[in-house]
């Protein structure tokens, strides 16, 4: 089965878990393209079972499966390919979690969700903002994805936890859009995050720190811990209707551990969304 028919074999409420390998709007490094294949080993990997913490058998559900990576003709990621590809999903009443890639992927991702759920709040875990207005002269720059979807008013929420990066221009960015940041260094609990209506989750690795997750391109110190992150995706209050881990750089990883953060990211999130047995 293509991709085009797998999705449409997808039933209503099902999860998609969709490759994203595009990572040329990195700025820094590549790498994030062998992301999604990295994920999906350390999730089959023998080490662990797929059971999420709060007891849903992942192995056992029906109600998700991995589909192909996308693919595109040309070096450059096709941004209406993205969309229609995440609009098909939605259109089937199915759910979606794409595993990237570079950051600069949830940008077309979110188009297609805003069309969806036009008050659609987005969660996004990061140590950067990622709202410069160009970087290196690239508008869709993994720096920039926010500062599109902002400017496009696509969600009505943006809330950012885990940030530590803020230079002026983006603080004055995030000023001009009107961005919840809540900095690391003022991060509370989990239970603070309460939403009204829809949620999306943005889930940039480099939001850990690198002592947790060193496999990503850009090291930021005094990041979240795997715990912090596990219990945002197992706590905050409202309804969690898709989600992306973008920026695993497998070039940049030890012993495949941010491999296995991520993957147990993915099943904590399926995991929610599933629901608790
Ligand atoms: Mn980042
Ligand atoms: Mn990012």
């Amino acid at each position: 089965m293509n991709l085009s028919d797998q999705i449409d074999a997808l039933d209503p409420g099902d999860v998609g878990v969709l490759g994203l390998p595009f990572d040329a709007n990195s700025s820094f490094r590549q790498g994030p393209a062998m992301g999604p294949v990295r994920i999906r080993e350390a999730y089959r990997s023998s080490s662990g079972n797929a059971f999420s913490e709060a007891g849903v058998d992942l192995e056992k559900s029906n109600a998700w499966r991995f589909l192909d990576d996308l693919s595109w003709p040309g070096p450059e990621l096709d941004l209406t390919c993205v969309e229609r590809t995440v609009d098909q999903v939605l259109s089937r009443d199915a759910r979606l979690v794409t595993l990237g890639g570079d950051h600069s992927i949830t940008y077309p991702i979110v188009r297609a969700f805003a069309r969806r759920h036009p008050e659609l709040t987005i969660l996004h875990l990061d140590a950067h903002p990622d709202l410069y207005h160009v970087l290196d002269g690239n508008p869709l720059a993994h720096a920039c994805p926010f500062a599109r979807i902002m400017e496009e008013g696509l969600v009505r929420r943006l809330v950012q936890v885990g940030i530590r990066t803020l230079t002026a221009h983006q603080r004055e960015q995030a000023r001009r859009f009107g961005v919840d940041i809540l900095p690391v260094d003022k991060w509370v609990t989990a239970r603070q995050l309460e939403f009204d209506g829809p949620v999306y989750l943005s889930l940039d690795l480099d939001c850990l720190d690198p002592a947790f997750a060193p496999g990503v391109s850009h090291h930021e110190p005094g990041g979240l811990t795997t715990r912090e992150v596990l219990q945002i995706i197992q706590e905050f209050k409202g309804p969690l209707v898709g989600a992306d881990i973008v920026e695993l750089n497998p070039e940049r990883d030890w012993m495949d551990m941010t491999a296995r953060v991520a993957a147990k990211l993915l099943k904590e999130i399926l995991g929610r969304m599933l629901g608790a047995v």
